[in-house]
């Protein structure tokens, strides 16, 4: 079932994902396709994310945008994050620079901080003072596909260490959310984004696409638009119940994106072996931040996370292993 809008405001609207937004002409969503994407969203009964670019929009779309409930997310910088739910950094720099800023304060802000894995692996430490001024964490690591054996090690050392300072957060008192550590302990099924099943895009040109991935890399991609309506073909691919590796997996805090199954397996419900393990160790990191907090009395109440014999559901699924 459809439960999420996604609008982007302007081609340079702000990436808070695994996809790049290269863009540098701006092209602004017609007031009367805002007006008209608000109305498919309360019609049928759809949360909006609207998703703005770093520059002003004009009054009237302010406005517009006003009269529904809505999750603003915005690029840092330019006093954008000023009024963003979620402000998306592009930067390990920028992110460090508001942290500083915010040192003893608490922001209120969801962070979604997008690096390039050598970016991460450099910054990795200095996450925990982020998270003691955010709401919550979101680390997107945009070259994922890329991972090598090195790398997978070094993700589980980084993960390892970050497992470390959460739980000495939580013995201060903190409750931090770090999505590729704490997610896990809390889901019960699989939390991925769904694009293309339960949520779409709204584009700048007025045609829904799977996801704004699919409109910047694509603008032929469309499924549908305001005048025809929404048409996602074979739709049911999308759903976890046609993703045969994911529906027997529990990593439940996977992302399982969509465009990039299709980027590196031509499917879109077929997962690379990279995205994969990355999140096998997410999974295997949470667990043991699990048990760890269970011996301090957090989390009593959760099940235990078993520990996995292999790190490839690909090699499971041949085997016949499931989680
Ligand atoms: S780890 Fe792989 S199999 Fe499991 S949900 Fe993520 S993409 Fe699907």
């Amino acid at each position: 079932m459809l439960k999420y809008l996604v609008i982007l405001l302007d081609d340079t609207a702000t990436s808070y994902c695994c996809y790049r937004s290269e863009k540098q002409e701006r092209r602004l969503i017609s007031l009367e396709d805002l007006r008209a994407g608000i109305l498919f969203a309360m019609k049928q009964n759809l949360m909006l994310q609207v998703v703005y670019p770093a520059c002003e929009i004009p009054a009237g779309h302010r406005e517009a945008i006003e009269t529904i409930d809505h999750c603003k997310v915005a690029p840092a910088g330019n006093g954008c994050e000023k009024r963003a739910d979620v402000v998306a950094f592009d930067r390990w720099s920028d992110a460090e620079a508001f942290a500083a800023a915010m040192e003893g304060k608490k922001s209120g802000k969801i962070v979604a901080l997008r690096l390039a894995k050598a970016e991460f692996f450099a910054c990795y430490s200095g996450l925990v003072r982020m998270l003691r001024c955010v709401e919550r964490l979101n680390v997107v690591i945009t070259d994922v596909e890329t991972f090598g054996e090195q790398d997978f090690t070094a993700y589980s050392e980084a993960l390892a260490a970050l497992g470390m300072e959460v739980k000495k957060l939580y013995a201060q008192g903190a409750k931090p959310q770090l999505n590729i550590l704490t997610d896990r302990l809390a889901l019960e099924a699989m939390n991925s984004c769904n694009a293309g099943y339960e949520s779409v895009t709204l584009a700048p040109n007025g045609k829904f696409y799977v996801c704004p991935a699919f409109y910047l890399e694509d603008e032929g991609d469309a499924v549908g638009d305001l005048s025809t309506g929404l048409d996602v073909k074979n739709r049911q691919l999308y759903g976890l119940q046609h993703a045969p590796l994911c529906r027997a997996c529990d990593a439940y805090q996977c992302k399982r994106c969509i465009w990039l199954n299709r980027k590196t397996t031509g499917e879109v419900n077929t997962p690379s072996r990279e995205q994969c393990i990355v999140a096998h160790l997410e999974r295997n990191a949470s667990a043991k931040l699990l048990r760890d907090l269970q011996s301090t009395g957090e989390y009593t109440s959760v099940k235990e996370i078993g520990e996995l014999s292999c790190l490839d559901p690909f090699l499971n699924y041949e085997l016949g292993i499931t989680d």
